[in-house]
């Protein structure tokens, strides 16, 4: 079994004053919880610099929510992995359902994220999942394997590739996925990934988001095939972000 990964996404949330709620996440991971798991938290890029500053000797990871396909240039208001990178970041959200809604973002250009980052020495979290109009007319494998198909970096391995599966219609709903359908969408994510990774592709984590909190954890994280969680709204509250991470 893959070593778990509990993350955070904080979204357009977050002020200088949060890096205290960071630093109870930081200190709560103790080495009890080091033993089990990684925990990483990806803030909005203002707070990348302070949020590593706070981690350091924690253990916790900081990460980006995305980052543009260029290392560096004239694209104003983006910020590159490198600059991610040297902000103090190790991982970095690619692909969430947001931006490609927001920001029109297509599987090509999630992939060319994803290898960006990894240009960068950032390991890229691919988010893939379906609407809900998708899953009401059955189409939910089909899209988020299409999805795979068009974001996943050509090679990868277990240190250098994430995966997230967040429905979009469990995001911010406190909807979440049934664990039967949670539990079919991550082994045919696991098929994708060892059809085209071979071993490694066994040990790629696959993450399971939207609207995890601690009274679903168990639930969902005891799942086969998931190895973590991708959460947004109580990743914001650290006794929550903790009470998820200790299902492990
Ligand atoms: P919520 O946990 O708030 O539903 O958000 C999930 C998400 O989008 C994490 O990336």
């Amino acid at each position: 079994r893959p070593r778990p990964l509990v993350a955070g996404n904080w979204k357009m949330n977050g002020l200088k004053l949060s890096a205290r709620v960071f630093a109870s996440i930081a200190q709560g991971y103790d080495a009890a919880l080091r033993k089990k798991l990684d925990i990483l938290v990806c803030p909005p890029a203002t707070l990348t610099v302070t949020f590593g500053v706070v981690a350091v000797g924690s253990g916790v990871a900081v990460g980006g929510q995305d980052c543009h396909v260029e290392a560096a240039g004239a694209h104003t208001g983006d910020i590159s992995a490198v600059q991610l990178a040297d902000a103090g970041a190790t991982y970095v959200i690619v692909g969430h359902s947001e931006r490609r809604a927001d920001h029109g973002e297509t599987d090509a250009v999630v992939r060319a994220k994803a290898l960006a980052a990894r240009e960068a020495c950032l390991t890229p979290v691919v988010c893939v999942g379906e609407t809900r109009a998708q899953r009401e007319s059955g189409d939910a494998l089909a899209i988020v394997r299409a999805q795979l198909a068009g974001s996943l970096p050509e090679t990868a391995d277990r240190h250098d590739l994430v995966v997230a599966y967040e429905p979009v219609w469990a995001i911010g709903t406190g909807l979440t996925a049934m664990p039967p359908q949670v539990a079919e969408v991550h082994a045919a994510i696991r098929d994708v990934l060892t059809a085209r990774y071979g071993d490694e592709g066994a040990a790629i984590r696959i993450l399971y988001g939207g609207s995890v909190k601690p009274d679903n954890a168990f639930d969902l994280l005891s799942v086969a095939n998931v190895d973590g969680a991708l959460v947004g709204g109580a990743s914001l509250d650290a006794a929550d972000f903790l009470a998820i991470a200790e299902y492990y």
